[in-house]
């Protein structure tokens, strides 16, 4: 997946650089953010697939920056089919939207259980087998370093520590870290009447995290 959106990106710069000895300033800079945006949102929307890494926020201001242009907004959520950027370069705004199509994808990987605790990796591998394609794994054993980038674009994005704390975990303290929870995309209603049906040892704890599943009794 980063070696298409990589060869995507390069492919959006080049076409940039053709036209813009084409067009008046005013319309290269239009098209200069249309295309920055464009590149943000597909490179996010790319994070909610099963290979993605589900950092939808820290791409979309990485995709929007190496296309010149500065991340304004990004309505990324998690586990989500479908992303809207706002960019802006030079004080000209652009936004684009960009869904993705799972199912194009293929199955859920179930290597991506590696680093979880058993319990919960046995959890997980039953729970995206009984979906049946409709439940993925997007983000599941995380390392503290992969934790500490997450925690410094939230920081950068909420202000502050006691904001950005609402949604990431400080470095340390996350239950990915310790490989006691996944991050879970598609159909996360039917996830949760799949746990309860087949009586998995999952549960979520977070309220504004709906795709945030935990083992049961992991906080103690
Ligand atoms: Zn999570």
């Amino acid at each position: 997946m980063t070696l298409i959106i990589g060869a995507l990106t390069l492919t959006l710069t080049v076409l940039i650089g053709t036209f813009l000895g084409d067009l008046g300033s005013a319309a290269a800079t239009r098209a200069r953010a249309q295309l920055a945006a464009d590149a943000a949102s597909l490179a996010a929307v790319a994070e909610g697939a099963p290979y993605g890494d589900g950092e939808a926020l820290l791409v979309a201001r990485t995709y929007a920056e190496a296309n010149g242009a500065e991340l304004i907004e990004c309505n990324c959520v998690a586990g989500s089919e479908a992303v809207q950027v706002e960019v802006d370069v030079d004080g000209v705004r652009a936004s684009a939207r960009a869904v993705l199509d799972p199912s194009l994808f293929g199955p859920a990987a179930l290597g991506v259980t590696g680093g979880l605790d058993p319990r919960v990796a046995d959890a997980v591998e039953t729970l995206v087998r009984a979906g049946g394609g409709a439940i993925r794994v997007v983000s599941g054993w995380r390392s503290p370093a992969q934790q500490s980038v997450l925690w410094s674009a939230a920081l950068e994005r909420y202000g502050s520590p006691e904001a950005a704390d609402d949604w990431v975990a400080p470095p340390g303290s996350s239950m990915h870290e310790r490989g006691l929870a996944v991050d879970l995309g598609g159909d996360l209603e039917l996830a949760a009447r799949l746990v309860a049906e087949l009586g998995l040892p999952l549960y979520r704890p977070l309220g504004n995290e709906p795709w945030h599943f935990e083992l049961v009794g992991s906080r103690g």
